[in-house]
């Protein structure tokens, strides 16, 4: 499905995504957060962005323990920790691999939807990126039992993983920022599950 090559080519076309759905990203985040959830992750893939040239001929898992150690490292607010532990823990998944086919990557999507799980000790229904991960990998294994291809099955993770944005908006959170508004959170989407659907869509569209 895809090789080192195209992974970087990848977080490329996400560090521009992220960058054109800043501003949108921190809207969302203003109602139930701290109205910063564009400007970090638009920090955070900007030095992603900076490294990808020296990573060129690297495997996947040095990519992407890469890209995690630099979220970690240059995100402030719990998407650092929680998106640097996903792609940290998916690189170590794939430690030494050069190409992953259809069915190893969505095992890497599983690998990085727990640790969000095992980091934000968080888990589905309570308003975070997680009510995107979760449904749109559920849909992908299902597409995958199916017989869909690559395109198929990315496109029937992305449906999902906004039908789970959407579903946000009925949610009251239970875990960060968004907690601390309640009820008053309803009717506003998740910025984190937004921002991964984002990511999603990229990967999609790439492949
Ligand atoms: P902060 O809330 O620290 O300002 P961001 O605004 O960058 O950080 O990120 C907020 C997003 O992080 C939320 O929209 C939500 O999706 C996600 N999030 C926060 N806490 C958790 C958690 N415990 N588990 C999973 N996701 C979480
Ligand atoms: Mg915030
Ligand atoms: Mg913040």
């Amino acid at each position: 499905m895809a090789d080192s090559k195209k992974v970087i080519q990848i977080l490329q076309e996400i560090a521009h995504k992220i960058e054109a759905e800043k501003d949108f990203l921190t809207k969302l985040d203003q109602p139930i957060g701290d109205s910063d959830h564009g400007i970090n992750m638009a920090r955070g893939f900007g030095e992603v962005e900076k490294k990808l040239p020296t990573l060129e001929g690297k495997d996947i898992g040095t990519i992407l323990k890469t890209v995690g150690m630099t979220l970690v490292s240059t995100v402030g607010g719990a998407s650092g920790p929680l998106y640097g532990s996903a792609f940290l823990k998916a690189g170590i998944a794939c430690a030494g691999k050069e190409e992953l086919d259809l069915s190893e990557f969505l095992s890497v999507l599983e690998t990085a939807t727990e640790a969000v799980k095992q980091r934000g000790k968080s888990t589905t229904e309570e308003k975070t990126m997680l009510d995107a991960m979760v449904p749109s990998l559920e849909a992908m294994h299902t597409k995958l039992e199916e017989g869909g291809d690559a395109k198929a099955v990315l496109s029937a993770g992305v449906d999902a993983a906004w039908k789970g944005v959407e579903h946000t908006k009925d949610l009251v959170a239970t875990k960060g920022r968004a907690s601390y508004v309640g009820e008053r959170g309803i009717g506003h989407q998740d910025p984190g599950a937004t921002s991964y659907s984002d990511m999603l869509e990229v990967i999609r569209d790439q492949i």
